[in-house]
């Protein structure tokens, strides 16, 4: 499994766990803190990190997410464990149980205001920031299945939402993205990374058995996943490859091995000299 807790954040359990709707896709859920009202004319000095801790784990633990991020120096500090909802959204009776939906629904509520001051300087949104340790994040959730999208397009400042695309499409959600909810946050986001790199023609050197398994994180990875797909073997996948290594590869690495009439080791789902060979020839 992959890590329950974000390496590197500050632990600060709130206990409270309750199970997600596995049956979703795997999701992050973003926001902002939204302490203060600053405009450009007048902007306010960001809230300090641990007023948001003792918040979360005080009076505002009803709304606890489960991470809060710093994204001018990457601080992290976690409430919940990624297998447990959060409650960072607004859940009403009936419909989809906002707070659950996914095979992991992480919440991120991002320390930030607009027109929010630090050292100086005045930042209008999110992505004008530095996004310290936002690539961490990321990689923490596509080790939980998380592709790198935004299945309603980038944040803005206007809410939109669809509770179709909601129920079933994986990756990354801003809170004005999420049915029930009246919350335009998080506003413009930093553009993502690139997931990986795009597959050049001809097999690939195999790059050993070790590159492949649980906790591993690679391009590799990424590279066989996309041929998987490619050949016909990407069943598993509920929202395509990753970097991350998943059980859903070794499933659909096993089901091409069986496919060559291999059985036992051979058939173990994780990729060898020859499966590789044969994967790309
Ligand atoms: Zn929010």
């Amino acid at each position: 499994m992959p890590e329950l807790w974000l390496p590197g954040a500050e632990r600060h359990p709130l206990g409270d766990t309750a199970p997600t709707d596995k049956q979703y896709a795997p999701r992050v859920i973003w926001h902002i803190t939204w302490d203060k009202n600053g405009t450009a004319t007048k902007p306010a000095d960001l809230v300090p990190f641990g007023q948001l801790v003792r918040y979360f784990t005080g009076g505002g633990s009803g709304a606890a997410p489960h991470l809060l991020w710093d994204p001018f120096t990457g601080r992290t500090a976690q409430f919940y464990p990624a297998n447990s909802r959060s409650k960072s959204v607004v859940d009403t009776a009936g419909g989809t149980r906002t707070n659950r939906t996914g095979k992991v629904c992480i919440q991120v509520e991002t320390l930030f205001f607009p027109y929010c001051r630090v050292r100086g300087k005045t930042y209008a949104t999110v992505r004008d920031t530095p996004a310290k340790g936002l690539s961490k994040i990321l990689a923490w959730g596509r080790s939980w299945g998380v592709p790198d999208v935004w299945p309603m397009g980038t944040p803005t400042w206007n809410a939109n939402r669809s509770e179709r695309t909601w129920e079933t499409r994986g990756g990354h959600y801003g809170h004005g993205q999420v049915p029930e909810n009246r919350h335009t946050d998080p506003g413009p986001m930093p553009k993502w990374p690139t997931t990986g790199p795009k597959p050049k023609p001809g097999a690939p050197p195999f790059p050993g058995r070790q590159t492949f398994g649980p906790g591993k994180t690679n391009d590799s990875i990424f590279l066989l996943g996309q041929q998987l797909v490619r050949r016909g073997f990407g069943k598993h996948y509920r929202v395509g490859p990753s970097r991350a290594w998943g059980e859903a590869d070794r499933l659909n690495v096993q089901d091409f091995q069986l496919a060559q009439n291999w059985s036992g080791a051979d058939a173990d789902g994780v990729p060898g000299p020859e499966t590789w060979r044969r994967l790309f020839a």
